[in-house]
């Protein structure tokens, strides 16, 4: 035992032979705080401040409406999905980045089901996120209850669940809590051979890891700006359309900015061709820009080591809550890393004033009810030795019951 135990100088070698370890500098990162939150909030890069400086006081303050031109505003939602697209196995002219993630489930979850019209059955699972559930249940009421939602469970397999009602089947690649992800490849396959279209939400997987959406021909994905790819608070998300389904998407919020020519006027919706089609309105500029800086910046980065880093800290961070936390016995809610995508969920009965206990000491992660302490290891900012460190703390909250002080039990409105 001795023998493998891990210390605080194993980490910082670590972080010594790290090829990643020179982009840490590129992110803004208060002193004295530990970051393990970047799967719900990522964090500013550098960059960011002057890009949205830049626009607002240049292009905005100067340029005026001449922008959508001159700085090419107009085509920021394309030019964000093709950098997008080169990070979760697409082509370009296959994503736009557009509205949230849930308004983009909505649009093409309803273009999915107009082009199985014969078929009635949404097939999601119970663990998804819950705006994804909440998005079809919407969706389903708003079509006059003809269809219905069939839900996964935890740990069945989605053979279960297919047959010839199935229109859509509709899953987040990573759980949110957990972390564990699908085969995409295989279940794609499964849903495609019972006929149905298969939709990946990518909210916890783009940036994170590298996906294949094209390797596994999937037909349409949605997923996050704020999260991995560090697009800064509600950021706009993304939509995949594969290639061969893209002149016969319909979705249903025939916006201006998806007609075939929104500078005509005309008084009829007529579809833009290809992917813009499902463009609603007017693109967020200003956030749209400050995501174009995270992606820049990711771009840097080769998606293959950002893998191979993530479960390393991942891994690490499990051997050492076993080498330094065993007595409070935490549980671990996440699979091993062949199946797990960035992230490590703990258990235990007190998460909730723990994880307020650790935030408070400067480790900031997050608390998903009812037991879940969730730590999330963004690749390009986390450094191993922030594991350490974060263990340690985790290990004095619970040495000295800190935890327990009654200001940590107090719920605030976001976990
Ligand atoms: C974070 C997340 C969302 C967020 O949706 P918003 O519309 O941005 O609020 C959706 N789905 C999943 C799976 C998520 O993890």
């Amino acid at each position: 035992m001795s023998a493998k135990t891990i210390t605080r100088e194993d980490c910082l070698k670590y972080d010594a032979d790290d090829p990643l370890a020179k982009f840490g500098e590129r992110f803004v990162l208060p002193d004295g705080i530990i970051y393990l939150d970047g799967n719900s909030l990522g964090a500013l890069p550098m960059a960011t401040a002057d890009r949205v400086k830049h626009v607002v006081e240049e292009e905005w303050g100067i340029d005026l409406i001449k922008s959508w031109n001159v700085n090419d505003w107009f085509h920021l939602p394309q030019r964000c999905g093709d950098k997008i697209a080169q990070l979760i196995g697409a082509e370009a002219g296959e994503v736009v980045a557009a509205d949230s993630t849930s308004v983009n489930l909505f649009k093409l979850l309803a273009a999915g089901l107009r082009m199985r019209p014969d078929r009635t059955v949404i097939v999601s699972e119970r663990g998804n996120f819950p705006t994804d559930l909440y998005i079809m249940q919407g969706l389903i009421d708003m079509l006059g209850g003809r269809h219905e939602l069939r839900l996964l469970e935890d740990g069945q397999d989605i053979a279960e669940l297919l047959d010839d009602k199935v229109a859509i089947v509709a899953l987040t690649h990573v759980n949110y809590k957990s972390g564990r992800f699908h085969d995409m490849k295989a279940v794609t396959r499964a849903v495609q051979d019972a006929g149905a279209l298969m939709m990946w939400d990518l909210a916890h997987s783009a940036g994170a890891l590298p996906v294949d959406l094209n390797g596994a021909n999937a037909d349409f994905a949605v997923g996050c700006g704020y999260k991995y790819l560090n697009g800064g608070p509600g950021a706009p998300a993304f939509l995949y359309v594969a290639k061969r389904h893209q002149d016969e998407t319909h979705q249903p919020l025939t916006g201006w900015m998806g007609h075939a020519a929104p500078f005509e006027f005309v008084t009829d919706y007529r579809p833009a061709q290809g992917i813009d089609r499902n463009l609603c309105g007017t693109p967020a500029v200003i956030s749209m820009s400050a995501l174009e800086a995270g992606l820049d910046l990711m771009l840097e980065a080769d998606m293959t080591r950002i893998r191979e880093k993530s479960v390393a800290l991942g891994d690490l961070f499990i051997e050492l809550v076993k080498q330094e936390c065993a007595e409070w016995n935490f549980g671990l809610a996440s699979p091993p890393a062949e199946q797990r995508g960035s992230q490590v969920g703990l258990t235990h009965e007190h998460g909730y004033p723990i994880m307020q206990a650790l935030i408070h000491r400067g480790v900031i992660g997050d608390f998903r009810a009812p037991d879940l302490l969730r730590f999330g290891f963004a690749p390009l900012y986390i450094r191993y030795v922030d594991v350490w460190d974060a263990v340690a703390t985790l290990k004095d909250i619970m040495a000295k019951g800190e935890w327990d002080k009654p200001e940590f039990h107090a719920k605030s409105a976001v976990t």
